[in-house]
């Protein structure tokens, strides 16, 4: 699971992150340990096992606005992996791994599928900073 800070990042790994909730511009997230993080993004990293089953996935699809589709896969951007809302647009919560075979296909489980999802959502990052930085502002997702 990796989040958009080292810090977090070095945080969650102590934990495993139970619930995930868009909030108004931010996610947030609670973990099994009982801590809780406010992110801009959240990229669910969270491999090869199935991904369908799992608490975290299991709260996203019972209690959010995000699309779900066939067995409760997630429902993403085939550029960014983001995951869709049910309105249609791209939420704040971006899949890699098995989560991800949907856009990647069987090789999302593997390694060579691990790195393609790394070039789109850094893609993805990448030209929202440099949005930022030349100040060009879009609506908020
Ligand atoms: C025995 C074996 C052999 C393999 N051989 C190959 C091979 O030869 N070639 C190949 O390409 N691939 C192989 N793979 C697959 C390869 O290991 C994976 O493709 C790769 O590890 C995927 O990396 P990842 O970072 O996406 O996921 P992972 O390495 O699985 O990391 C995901 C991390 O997310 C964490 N996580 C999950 N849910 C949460 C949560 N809710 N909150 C916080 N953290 C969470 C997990 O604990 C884990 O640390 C093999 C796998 C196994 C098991």
């Amino acid at each position: 699971m990796i989040s958009l800070s080292m810090f977090l990042g070095q945080a969650l790994e102590r934990s495993e992150i139970t619930v995930a909730t868009e909030a108004g511009g931010t996610v947030v997230t609670t973990c099994r340990d009982g801590s809780a993080f406010c992110l801009d993004k959240l990229v669910c990293a969270t491999g090869f096992g199935s991904q369908y089953d799992n608490e975290l996935f299991r709260h996203l699809r019972r209690e959010s606005t995000l699309q779900t589709g066939y067995r409760g896969a997630p429902v993403l951007d085939d550029d960014t992996l983001r995951w869709m809302r049910q309105d249609g647009t791209p939420s704040r919560i971006a899949v890699s791994g098995v989560a991800a075979q949907q856009v990647l296909g069987p090789f999302a489980r593997n390694v060579i599928g691990a790195r393609r999802a790394g070039e789109l959502i850094a893609g993805l990052l990448e030209s929202e900073l440099k949005m930022k930085q030349r100040g060009v502002s879009r609506p908020e997702i």
